[in-house]
C-alpha cells in the first residue's frame, strides 16, 4: 500500500495531539422548563487516522455532536480541539478559515455544484481557501477513486457512485485534520452504500485520513474502527472494532 504525503502545512503540534479532543462539551437548546440537553458533558478523543462511527437513536445528539465538533455550532460549556488547536471561543473569521483548511465534509446529499465539472467540484475547497493545488495529491486521490476519466464531466453526467466518489475526493483535497460525514449512505441503495463505505475506508487505510461518520445503520458503522453510541446526549457505549483509537 502506498501512503501519499499529506499536503497540508504541519500543525504547530505536529502529531503530538489527537485529531480531535472534546472535553466536557455540553449543548442545550431552549430555556426554562423547555430546555433540552442535546449533549451532556461529553468527553471524546479521536486518534489521527482512525475511522469512527457515531450511532444512536433519533434525538440522541448525533447531529449536534457532529456540528459542534466541526465548528458549525457552538457549545455552552467544554472545549474542542482540532489537530491541537482549540476551536471553542475562536472568532468567526478564524473559525471559517479553520473549517476551510482543516475540515472536510461529506453530506448526505453530496452537494456537488451542478454547473461545475467533477474536477472543479473537487478543487473548490482549495479555491475557497485560496490554497495552491497540489497536483500530485489531486492525481493520487482521483486515481485511487477511479475517476480520472470523469473529471471533465458535470455531476449530471456521472453515476450515483461516481458522484459520491467526487464528493469524498473533494473532502480529502485539502488534507484536512478530520473528514466529517453526516449519514453519507442515508439515501443510497445497498450497492452504492457499500461503495461509499469502501471509499471512506480507503481514505483511512491508504491516506491516513481521520474520518468521523454519523450513521444509524449498524452494518455501515461496522466498517469503522470504532463505534461510539449516543443516548440522551451522553456516550452510552464505545466499542473498538479494530486496532486504532
Ligand atoms: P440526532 O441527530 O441523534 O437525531 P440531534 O442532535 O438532532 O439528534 O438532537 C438532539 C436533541 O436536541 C433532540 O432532543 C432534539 O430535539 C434537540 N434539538 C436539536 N436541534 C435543536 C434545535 N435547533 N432547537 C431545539 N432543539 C433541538
Ligand atoms: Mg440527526
Amino acid at each position: 500500500m502506498t501512503t501519499a504525503p499529506l499536503a497540508a502545512a504541519p500543525s504547530p503540534t505536529d502529531g503530538a495531539s489527537p485529531a480531535l479532543l472534546a472535553l466536557g462539551i455540553t449543548r442545550t437548546y431552549g430555556t426554562g422548563a423547555g430546555t433540552v440537553t442535546a449533549l451532556d458533558a461529553v468527553d471524546l478523543d479521536i486518534a489521527r487516522g482512525a475511522f469512527t462511527a457515531i450511532m444512536g437513536p433519533s434525538g440522541s445528539g448525533k447531529s449536534t455532536l457532529l456540528h459542534v465538533l466541526a465548528g458549525l455550532d457552538e457549545v455552552d460549556a467544554g472545549t474542542i480541539e482540532i489537530d491541537g488547536t482549540e476551536i471553542t471561543g475562536m472568532g468567526d473569521d478564524a473559525l471559517t478559515r479553520l473549517r476551510r483548511e482543516r475540515i472536510g465534509f461529506v453530506f448526505q446529499s453530496f452537494n456537488l455544484l451542478p454547473m461545475l465539472s467533477a474536477e472543479q467540484n473537487i478543487l473548490l475547497p482549495l479555491e475557497l481557501a485560496g490554497t495552491r493545488v497540489d497536483r500530485a495529491w489531486f492525481e493520487t486521490i482521483t486515481e485511487a477513486f477511479g475517476i480520472t476519466d470523469r473529471l471533465d464531466h458535470l455531476p449530471s453526467q456521472l453515476s450515483g457512485g461516481q458522484v459520491q466518489r467526487v464528493a469524498i475526493a473533494r473532502a480529502l483535497v485539502t488534507s484536512p485534520a478530520v473528514v466529517f460525514a453526516d449519514e453519507p449512505t442515508g439515501n443510497l441503495d445497498s450497492r452504492t452504500t457499500e461503495e461509499v463505505l469502501d471509499f471512506l475506508r480507503l481514505s483511512v487505510d491508504e491516506f491516513g485520513q481521520t474520518v468521523v461518520m454519523v450513521t444509524h445503520e449498524r452494518d455501515a458503522a461496522e466498517r469503522a474502527d470504532r463505534i461510539i453510541t449516543l443516548a440522551d446526549g451522553r456516550i452510552a457505549s464505545d466499542e473498538l472494532l479494530r486496532g486504532k483509537r
